[in-house]
Formats: structure tokens, sequence, C-alpha cells
């Protein structure tokens, strides 16, 4: 381990530990209900289908009709949302998908085996018993969880919800996110940028990070680099916010006022971490909202946004999954001098199934991360060799 650093396990228990779970819950409509943390478990009142009915378009039978013969008279008609008669003997139903199966019928061979002529139907494959039959409570069982508390749902879970008839989840409140960005020299795309200005990307990097997580968000700018304006916007986000996240200004610069400024409203820890891209990082408390101050380094941001922060929301949101999966996947590429430090890699999937590198890792070099699919999480001082087996992080993973 590095001399004076903190690993990233260390920081990152550190940080959950701290972490307090919201407690309010709200009823919204299941139908405005996707990207909300469900607060309680849901279970099924009702079986799921509710009746046995035909999964195929075809003609629903009784298998003891067919032995020895394959022509039946077709008696009845039921499309999906009726209700058919009993099956008399010697008759068959002509059904279509989702009709309910008539009392007494064992079987449905699909149309693409029979021949229909008149009022009858010939039957050129004998069905197995209980072919394209879903029978009741084959997806839901009356009782059964759908839906366990802490999951954040993703749209096919409202639509579950839906199909056992609940038109109201219980959902945490969202949390609201306070981001503010440190620097004099950023500006604002649309207005001129005056020799030694940048664009001030990080904004649109953890705004929408924010977004994707589902945070209510509060965005108060860009902050001089001053003590006191770095104070007064601190203690009015403090005062709006459940978590405030910052970016810059968190190194041991001139210019670096938000060590002092948290400091000053509240109490805080400042790490450098052992991670390459992104050394610093602070965390703290102002009155009851917690504060994590990135590094303003774009591509450092960006990474400890979604290994430090997006694990500290989650658990704030009341989520009770907040470690990312990781995928073994093959590198195609080499990386034979490595930091000492572990390192997040920005990589992309190619058309192999291995990773490809983004030749330029280094830290000032955002072009990277849009490029990439994902990073590979790199322990420290490990050399990676084509053909070697990685840990990637897909991006599609961090953003659940
Ligand atoms: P700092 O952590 O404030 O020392 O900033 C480190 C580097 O990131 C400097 O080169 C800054 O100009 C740059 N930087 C800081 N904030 C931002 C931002 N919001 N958007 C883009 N670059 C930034
Ligand atoms: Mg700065």
């Amino acid at each position: 381990m590095n001399k004076g650093l903190l690993s990233v396990d260390e920081a990152l228990k550190v940080l959950l530990d701290g972490a307090r779970p919201v407690t309010q819950v709200e009823e919204v409509p299941t139908l405005e209900a996707a990207g909300r943390v469900l607060a309680r478990a849901q279970r099924s009142t009702m079986d799921v289908p509710p009746m046995d009915n035909s999964a195929m378009d075809g003609y629903a039978v009784r298998l003891s009709d067919l032995k020895g013969k394959n022509v039946l008279k077709v008696k009845q008609k039921i499309m999906a949302g009726s209700v058919g008669k009993a099956l008399e003997p010697g008759t068959a139903a002509r059904i279509l998908t989702g009709a309910p199966i008539p009392p007494g019928a064992d079987a449905i061979v699909m149309q693409e085996y029979c021949d229909a002529a008149g009022e009858d139907v010939t039957v050129k494959k004998i069905p197995e018993p209980g072919e394209w039959i879903r029978l009741t409570g084959s997806d839901v069982k009356k009782g059964g969880e759908i839906l366990a508390a802490g999951k954040r749902l993703a749209p096919q879970d409202t639509g579950l919800a839906a199909s056992v008839g609940i038109k109201a989840l219980p959902v945490f409140r969202k949390i609201r996110l306070g981001l503010f960005f440190t620097g004099d020299e950023l500006v604002m795309p649309g207005e001129p940028l005056a020799p030694g200005r940048i664009y001030n990307s990080n904004r649109f990097t953890l705004r929408g990070l924010g977004e994707a997580f589902g945070c209510e968000l509060r965005d108060y700018g860009i902050v001089p680099d001053t003590l006191q304006a770095t104070r007064d916007v601190l203690r009015k986000a403090s005062a709006e916010c459940d978590v405030v996240v910052t970016s810059g200004g968190v190194s041991v610069g001139d210019a670096d006022y938000v060590k002092p400024a948290v400091e000053a409203e509240g109490s805080l820890l400042m790490w450098k971490i052992a991670m390459k891209p992104g050394r610093p990082l602070a965390f703290g408390k102002v009155g009851q909202s917690s504060f994590i101050g990135l590094p303003g380094n774009p591509v450092s941001s960006f990474v400890t946004f979604l290994i430090f922060v997006r694990p500290f929301l989650l658990k704030t949101q009341g989520h009770t999954d907040t470690a990312p999966r990781t995928i073994s996947a093959r590198a195609d590429f080499d990386w034979p001098e490595p930091d000492a430090r572990r390192e997040f890699l920005r990589v992309k999937w190619n058309a192999q199934g291995g990773l490809d590198l983004y030749p330029t890792q280094d830290s000032a070099v955002l072009t990277s991360t849009a490029w990439a699919d994902g990073l590979v999480d790199n322990p420290a001082g490990a050399a990676i060799g084509k053909g070697d087996t990685v840990r990637f992080l897909p991006y599609s993973e961090l953003y659940r």
C-alpha cells in the first residue's frame, strides 16, 4: 500500500458507513414509479395468469377424442377476453392466444398443424398433454413476492406490478442532490472563452449522472475561488439538500477553498486515495447534509463519482444493492507499466468480445470516457498482457 494513501475500499467503507438511508415513503402511481426505489416488498393478491389460457392461435381439443381419428367438428370460437363453453365430446374449439381454455380441453393444436374445412378441422399432429396451455399461476402465484424492497424499479418491474393489479407503489422520497463547481477558470458553453479559461464540462457530466440515479437536482453553478463564496454556497446547498457534491478545489493549492469552507461550516475528512484517476476526495457533513468533494479534473470527477458517489447515493436512496457487479473479460491490449495505485482504465468492448484500451489513459483526456463502454478495475501494480482476464465494470452496470 502506498504511504499516506487510503485504499478505495477503505474510503468506500467509511463513506457507506456514513450514508443514512432516507426513511420517508410516498405512494406513487405505478405508471410513474419507474426509476424510484421500492420501500416495501410487493406480493401478488392473485394468480397470473388468472386462468388457464392458450399460448397459441389454434384449436382446443380433448386428447381422448383424437385416439384413432383426427377430424373434429369446430363448435365454438373463443377469443381473448371471452369465455367459451365446455368442450362437447368429439368437438374442437377455435381458440386465439390468451383466450381461456374451455372446460374439457387438455391441449392446444397450433393452427399451423391444422387444416380447417367448413365445420371440420383436421389435426395433422397430435399434441402432447397440456401443450400450449399456460396454467393458472404459472407466472405469478397468489401471495408470492414479486418485487423486493430496496430495488430500483425498472420499467418491467412496474409492468409486473401492474400485471397483478397494483395501481400505486410505496417508494422512498427522492433525495435532493446539490451540485456546485469551483474554479475561476470555468465558463459555460455559449459564453466567450477568454484566454486561460475552460468550459465547465463537469457540470454536464455530474448533472447527467445525478439525473441517471434518480436524484432531485439543485445546481448552484460555478463558485468563484474564494473562501467566502465557497462557504456561502455550501451553507445554502447543505440546508436545501441531502447530499452535496462538488468538483474542484480539493487539492491543496492556493485556490483550493473547499477544505477550509467545509471545516468552517461542518466537519470534514480529507483523503488521498490510492486510485488513478482521482486522488483527492473529501467527505464531510454540513448540518444534516452529507458532503462529497470530487477532484476538478474531468476524468477524475467522472470516475470518482461512479466509484464513490454512486454507491453513496444508492444507499441514501434506500437501495440495498450498492456494489456494482464486475464481469471477467479478456484484455485485447497490453498494459505493461501499471501504476502503483489501483487504476480504472477506460476500455471498450470489441466485436470479438474482448476489451480494447483507449490509447491515452491520461486523466485530463475526457474523450476516453466518452469513447469507452466501461472501466477495467486494475489492481495496484498489476501488468496486463493480451489475453489476460481482467475485471470489467461496464457503464451499463454502473448506471443501474
Ligand atoms: P482542481 O481540482 O480545482 O485543482 O482542478 C483540477 C483540474 O480540473 C484543473 O485543470 C481545472 O481547470 C480542471 N477543472 C476543475 N473544475 C472543472 C470543471 N468544472 N470542468 C472542467 N474542468 C475542470
Ligand atoms: Mg480549482
